[in-house]
């Protein structure tokens, strides 16, 4: 077994070439470190921007979509829309004055992610259709390989996996799902060439997505089933008010002005993680609120029972809608809550016996949201996998470090995916972390970086012990909870967010200091 905390042979650390082609040295120092970004959503977009704003030149980002955007390229059904407002799910280094909703549709965010990655030069960083397949870390030489679909390598100083969280669609294992004779979809993976009007659509699922594709498919299909073995609780918002014309006009001619509702509604996020906390008047205030809107929602009670879920509400991801209540009620869409037993070749059998004959099958089953960087296989020192390090679950150290897998990071990665910070923020702050660490590198001062277990292990004991007195671990069931148990969400509030990743802390880190660094 290689030691980390030995020196590492000089000559074997300089790679073999530059993978932009570039092999320019930027402004961040000495020697500029080959970087390579899995992913170009909202973390990788993020980090490409943060680092190459630093002065790292030699760095690429591989994106397998066709586009960038991450979930928001790879998501187009019906209804799409983000339940944070528009004001607040942008990037802090690209604020957009001109959104046309309060809450943007799918459409629009994604149409910002390109136009972002155009504004700021990062679409000749990026290599769209280019799937990562591999990441194998070379212990003589200090260096990754990143190994593509095609078979090409690319050599790397440093490996940054922002390979999103809710990415790989979880398809439900139901007897009979590939004989039905109609289209099946999942949401993740929408069909455009699909139309569903005047034909019969199955919708299974009532997270937030299935409740935004039944609203949206309701209305022009010849009837539509939800199958709602788990119904949520759900907040109503009117999700299609405009940003008024004047708002635009006045953030557009005040940038100054922009800035602060920016920082505004990011403090105000800041009460979030007190509203998942036990015993809080917020939280008693929001969960009254959902209550309130099913109240208001559903005026007869057979349904509102059937609709009434068995867990408090916030425990899961909240569902956000304006329009579930009105479609389910109404005479477009029929509700079903008794589990699905099979499906045929046409139609949906419940465990009751019922025959549901559909024409299409929609797919709002969510995602395998514990993958993190995988199918993707990766390797770190002395052939440790990643799924071997991860056997109980995902686990980093600050959302972004793996004792094993050294000078590879994880932006947005385990521990990340929360309610109440802006997932936009917790990109930035993790990639100019990430930059104090290439900023070293590039000054000759370190040339090999991997977090210990030990402040891996502490980090997660105070994860699990802050988890504690959440509602999330109230009983429910759902995708935060991963396949060992653990919340794999962040349960700190933003201020210590940014504390941690303020500086990195080399205390918690074994360094490799070549004896003569190129
Ligand atoms: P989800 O919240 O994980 O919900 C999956 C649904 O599929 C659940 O209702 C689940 O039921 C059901 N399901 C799974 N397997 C099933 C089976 N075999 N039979 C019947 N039902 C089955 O997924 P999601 O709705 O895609 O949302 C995932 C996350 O994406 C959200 O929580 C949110 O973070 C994000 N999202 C955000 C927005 C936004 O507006 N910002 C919009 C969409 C999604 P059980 O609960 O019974 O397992």
């Amino acid at each position: 077994m290689s030691d980390p905390e030995s020196m590492s042979d000089p000559e074997s650390i300089s790679g073999t070439g530059s993978i932009s082609g570039t092999g320019v040295t930027g402004d961040a120092g000495g020697r500029d470190p080959r970087i390579v970004v899995i992913g170009a959503g909202i973390a990788g977009l993020t980090t490409a921007h943060v680092l190459t704003d630093a002065g790292f030149e030699d760095l690429v980002v591989l994106e397998r979509g066709s586009d960038v955007g991450g979930v928001w390229h790879h998501n187009r059904y019906p209804g799409l829309t983000c339940d944070v407002p528009s004001q607040l799910y942008q990037f802090g280094f690209a604020p957009n004055p001109d959104w046309s909703k309060i809450w943007a549709s799918g459409s629009e965010i994604q149409r910002y992610h390109r136009d972002v990655a155009e504004r700021f030069g990062l679409m000749n960083r990026i290599r769209l259709n280019t799937e990562a397949t591999a990441a194998d870390f070379d212990d003589d030489a200090g260096t990754w390989t990143v190994t593509l679909a095609d078979g090409e390598e690319l050599i790397a100083d440093f490996v940054i996996c922002a390979t999103g969280v809710l990415t790989n669609p979880q398809i439900p294992d139901i007897p009979g799902l590939d004989d039905f004779d109609g289209p099946v979809v999942h949401t993740a993976r929408w069909d455009e060439s699909l139309d569903t009007a005047g034909k019969r659509v199955a919708v299974i699922g009532t997270g937030s997505t299935g409740v935004q594709v039944v609203s949206a498919l309701a209305p022009t299909a010849a009837g539509l089933v939800h199958f709602a073995r788990t119904p949520q609780w759900i907040l109503w918002a009117p999700m299609r008010l405009p940003q008024p014309r004047i708002v635009a006009a006045a953030l557009r001619s005040m940038p100054g002005l922009h800035a602060l509702v920016y920082r505004g509604l990011l403090g105000a996020s800041a009460i979030l993680p007190d509203i998942v906390r036990n015993d809080t008047w917020r939280r008693r205030a929001v969960q009254a609120y959902a209550r309130l809107s099913l109240r208001v929602g559903v005026r007869d009670p057979e349904l509102r029972a059937a609709l009434t879920p068995r867990d408090q509400p916030l425990c899961k991801r909240q569902v956000v809608s304006g329009s579930y209540y009105r479609t389910i009620t109404s005479s477009a869409a029929d509700l079903v809550t008794d589990p699905i037993r099979e499906i045929t070749a046409d139609g949906v059998v419940t465990a009751d016996g019922r025959v549901h004959p559909v024409d299409v099958i929609v797919l709002a089953t969510g995602f395998r949201a514990h993958d993190y960087m995988r199918p993707m296989s990766v390797t770190g020192r002395d052939g440790l996998t990643i799924d071997e390090a991860w056997r109980d679950g995902p686990r980093a150290y600050r959302m972004t470090a793996i004792p094993g897998f050294p000078n590879l990071f994880t932006v947005l990665g385990p521990n990340s995916p929360t309610g109440s910070i802006s997932l936009q923020h917790t990109s930035e702050r993790t990639a100019h972390y990430l930059a104090s660490w290439l900023r070293r590198f590039a000054r000759g001062e370190v040339d090999r970086i991997e977090v210990t277990a030990e402040a891996t292990d502490e980090f997660n004991d105070d994860v699990r012990a802050a988890m504690g007195p959440t509602v999330w671990n109230t009983g429910c069931n759902s995708w935060y909870f991963s396949e060992s148990g653990t919340i794999d969400l962040w349960p700190f509030d933003r201020a210590t967010l940014d504390r941690m990743l303020a500086e990195p802390d080399p205390q918690h880190f074994h360094l490799t200091v070549a004896a003569d660094p190129r």
